[in-house]
């Protein structure tokens, strides 16, 4: 008999696993609380503009790397990709432009005209770049090609010593002022980021691994959804799941808000861990570990507010990801700034019509001052309000007159991915613990609970890493470990 498996949530673990438990023989169903499936891997549209929630940069585009067999594995790339020049750009107010050119002897280039007296600390750069692009590192590790890892060993042994200098290190080595304060802000305006993963970051965009998918997050969701239904899997939406029955130690079904209750020989979660343990599960199938893992995640986080603008203007000329340097410390929510870190979508003809555009400014914030102003629904809104006010007279100094060409705006806090996708603290939905990117890359870990048969999980629980491939691929690893264990033989 078939037997029958129970999805909680739609993201990329979910959706997955759905496809692999298609193709292994299962019955699957997927059921989602937010009205539109691909978890975080959003956009949506507003008015004549298309909204991105997710994707900076997305890896695996490459038609020869290792992680694009497995996106084609499952249908993801559908959507048509384009790729940007640089990785990243830095403006100042006195017109100073560093463009980080993917190509290395572009950048070379350009960064010995804005600075010939850095010419050393340059070419140690742009070295570390070319050594990093010689191997699919990220790829052979996610994909477990060790044997390919040992043969490149030489050039990642080369590049080690940049595990040990973060960007705001390395910066100290420019003597340009600009380039100095441009280099600890490359990744996502974190200069604790050890170089090597910036390096590894800039060699997958010169090896064309990194591209945008045309038509934004959703689009590239919607090829692994399509892929998905084809196999003849169903996902329920605005169904969220308040219990997961379980009977004798056994996972047995699921109960939705409105108190249907569905019943499957195996469930799984790709929900925020915590809430699944704690809610879901009622805290009944805990250990010392998982109660750990469930502590209250940071209260500061990356990525908390983003302020969406459609405007009337072309950016096509514009770099595709932009930190602007101010010259005064500025108060945007409860931080202050003294840069301002955006997207703009010049490059993607579907984001907005013809000689108009978006712009995406995100950062950082706290998860309780938010919550705490929403006691009061009309507080909240003021804030949200006067923040977008202040982005927007902020964006005065690059863009002159942006503030009358401004047709769309949203503003999204923590509390509203909360509100949308159930997570803690927003997107926090990985274990509290030191993320150990290495071996959570080359194990994903505790997919199962203690106790309880028949239950697993996929996702930022199983992996701890916020990345689109290896959440993906951890739905292949649930459905590996199910069919072992209930002799099928797995499908790729
Ligand atoms: C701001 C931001 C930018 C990012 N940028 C990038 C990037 O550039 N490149 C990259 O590779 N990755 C990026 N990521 C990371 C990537 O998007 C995530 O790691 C990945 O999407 C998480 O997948 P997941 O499988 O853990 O599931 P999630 O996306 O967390 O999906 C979980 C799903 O479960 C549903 N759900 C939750 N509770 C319930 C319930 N009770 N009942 C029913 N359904 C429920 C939710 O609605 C959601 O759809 C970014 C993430 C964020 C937040």
């Amino acid at each position: 008999m078939t037997k029958s498996i129970i999805i909680i949530g739609a993201g990329m673990g979910g959706l997955t696993a759905g496809i692999y438990g298609q193709k292994s023989g299962f019955d699957t169903k997927i059921y989602e609380m937010n009205h539109r499936p691909g978890g975080q891997c959003t956009s949506w549209k507003r008015g004549e503009y298309t909204f991105d929630a997710c994707i900076h940069h997305l890896m695996g585009c490459a038609p020869n790397s290792k992680l694009n067999a497995f996106w084609r594995e499952i249908g993801a790339m559908s959507a048509e990709f384009v790729k940007t020049k640089e990785c990243v750009s830095v403006a100042a107010s006195d017109g100073s432009l560093f463009y980080d050119y993917y190509d290395p002897d572009e950048l070379e280039k350009h960064l010995l005209q804005l600075s010939p007296q850095d010419k050393d600390v340059i070419g140690e750069y742009v070295q570390g770049i070319r050594k990093a692009s010689s191997f699919d590192l990220t790829g052979n590790m996610i994909m477990g090609d060790f044997l390919r890892i040992l043969f490149h060993m030489p050039a990642v042994i080369g590049n080690m010593k940049w595990f040990k200098v973060s960007m705001a290190e390395f910066a100290e080595r420019f003597k340009d002022p600009f380039l100095k304060k441009a280099f600890p802000l490359l990744v996502y305006s974190n200069p604790e980021v050890p170089v090597f993963l910036h390096l590894m970051r800039h060699a997958s965009g010169l090896n064309g691994d990194i591209a945008w998918p045309i038509g934004a997050s959703s689009a590239f969701a919607d090829g692994i959804v399509k892929r998905y239904q084809e196999l003849g899997g169903r996902i329920f939406l605005r169904s969220k799941v308040d219990k997961i029955i379980t009977d004798n130690g056994r996972a047995v079904g699921i109960r939705l808000e409105d108190g249907r209750e569905e019943f499957a020989d195996i469930i799984i979660s790709n929900a925020d861990g915590r809430k699944t343990l704690l809610n879901l599960l009622g805290g009944n199938f805990m250990d010392d570990t998982l109660r750990s893992y469930c502590a209250e995640p940071d209260d500061l986080s990356e990525f908390a507010v983003t302020v969406y603008l459609g405007v009337n203007r072309d950016l096509t000329k514009e770099p595709s990801s932009m930190i602007l340097l101010l010259d005064e410390p500025v108060t945007l929510g409860d931080q202050k700034f003294t840069s301002l870190e955006m997207q703009t979508y010049g490059y993607d003809p579907t984001m907005a019509p013809r000689g108009k555009g978006v712009i995406k400014v995100e950062f950082r914030s706290t998860y309780s001052f938010w919550k705490n102003l929403s006691a009061d629904r009309s507080q909240y809104n003021e804030e949200k309000k006067k923040t977008a006010e202040k982005v927007i007279q902020l964006l005065e100094n690059r863009f002159p007159g942006i503030a009358d060409q401004v047709e769309a705006v949203d503003v999204s806090t923590l509390l509203t991915w909360e509100r949308f996708m159930g997570g803690t603290h927003g997107f926090a939905n990985g274990p509290n613990k030191e993320p150990d990117f290495i071996s959570s890359m080359l194990s994903p870990r505790g997919m199962t609970v203690p106790g309880l048969e028949n239950f697993y999980f996929t996702g930022i629980w199983t992996t701890g890493a916020g990345a689109l491939f290896i959440n993906a691929l951890s739905g292949k690893k649930a459905i590996q470990k199910i069919c072992k264990r209930n002799g099928m033989k797995f499908q790729s």
